[in-house]
């Protein structure tokens, strides 16, 4: 099998040669034809995670140690399968779920791999990933399929989609008229908006520094948009019962936390870096709640796919490169330069 590693963090993907494995038991070999280029994979070419006042969360603790094939957002064809798998077949196109957990603890056997309280298996995270022609899967539950949807569309639903819909699954009960605050309007910004839309919630106010978005979401479906660099930003956003951040900055925590209304709740999903600090006194008298959101479960992503199939999850701007590409993917997403998606076609790539 063919796949391209980080050698050194920072330094440009290497094309290694490696024995593709044959699947035991359970598992299924995928031969990979899409692997979507996530904006975390940037902190995991980087090497860390920005934590604030010069801190760090360097991804070696965390079992990504250099040589390390990244990628998460996998999609292929079933290519072998272990003598125990049951339900798919050679040939079947399938998305597959990357938040693999140990399978044994409690809280994988609820069905939150994506919470595994003893030695998550992530794809690309802390397993080797997508950036390859292959890559085994422990058991066919985490494969989904994605029919009528197009492949590289699906492969962008088990990062970023799901992200988003988990964090919107948190969410406080809302009333009809209550508001809720996107913060970040770029491609998860207009999936949030779209899975709002989906659920019935009306009042959604896009917010982000970049006009041309704030445009995009009021086409999505946002009820009203803030410019978060307006003077008055604050003041137009205040009252609201949720905010839903997708950036993960001190600024959009400060604003997000600030706007919430008396038993409101932030959810933070976004990895952008920096740290919070707050006045505690005020979170309890406003009775406010600070939600963590990590990826999604496999019953969530399910749950995206089957809006995807019915067109009410729209795809941002999607550009498939060749798998030779993923340097230049990298460079040109640190560089702002990714208009939407870059997913990486290893059709053409044979090991
Ligand atoms: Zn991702
Ligand atoms: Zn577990």
């Amino acid at each position: 099998m063919i796949s391209y590693q980080i050698v050194e963090h920072g330094q440009p993907l290497q094309k290694k040669l490696s024995e593709t494995p044959k699947p035991q038991g359970t598992e299924v070999l995928m031969r990979i034809t899409r692997s979507g280029v996530c904006h975390s994979d940037l902190h995991i070419w980087e090497g860390y995670f920005d934590l604030g006042g010069g801190k760090r969360f360097y991804v070696k603790e965390r079992g990504c140690i250099p040589p390390f094939t990244p990628g998460h957002e996998p999609f292929g064809v079933v290519e072998a399968v272990g003598r125990k798998v049951k339900g798919v077949k050679v040939g079947q196109k399938r998305l597959i779920y990357p938040w693999i957990g140990c399978g044994k603890c409690a809280v994988c056997k609820a069905g939150q791999d994506n919470y595994c309280v003893s030695g998550s298996r992530f794809l690309g995270v802390n397993r080797a990933g997508a950036y390859a022609s292959h890559v085994l899967v422990p058991d066919p539950k985490y494969l989904i399929d994605t029919a009528g949807i197009d492949d590289s569309f699906a492969s962008t639903l088990a990062c970023s989609a799901v992200t988003v819909y988990s964090a919107i699954n948190k969410l406080p009960k809302l009333g009809p008229k209550d508001a809720v605050a996107i913060l970040g309007c770029g491609g998860l910004g207009l999936i949030a908006i779209s899975v709002l839309r989906a659920k019935g919630v009306k009042n959604i106010i896009g917010c982000d520094i970049d006009d041309a978005k704030l445009a995009a979401a009021l086409k999505q479906g946002a009820k009203s948009v803030v410019n978060t660099r307006a003077p008055d930003a604050a003041q137009k956003l205040a009252g609201v019962a949720a905010a839903v951040d997708l950036v993960g900055a001190p600024a959009t925590a400060a604003l997000g936390i600030g706007a919430l209304r008396k038993g409101g709740r932030y959810v933070i999903c976004g990895l952008f870096g920096g740290e919070l600090v707050h006045p505690l006194p005020p979170i309890a008298q406003r009775a406010i709640s600070i939600q963590g959101s990590y990826v999604g479960n496999v019953q969530e992503l399910k749950e995206v796919v089957a809006l995807a199939k019915k067109k009410k999850i729209k795809p941002s701007p999607i550009e498939t490169r060749p798998a030779e590409q993923a340097n230049a993917a990298l460079e040109d997403l640190k560089n702002g330069r990714v208009l939407g998606r870059i997913v990486l076609d290893f059709e053409a790539v044979n090991a």
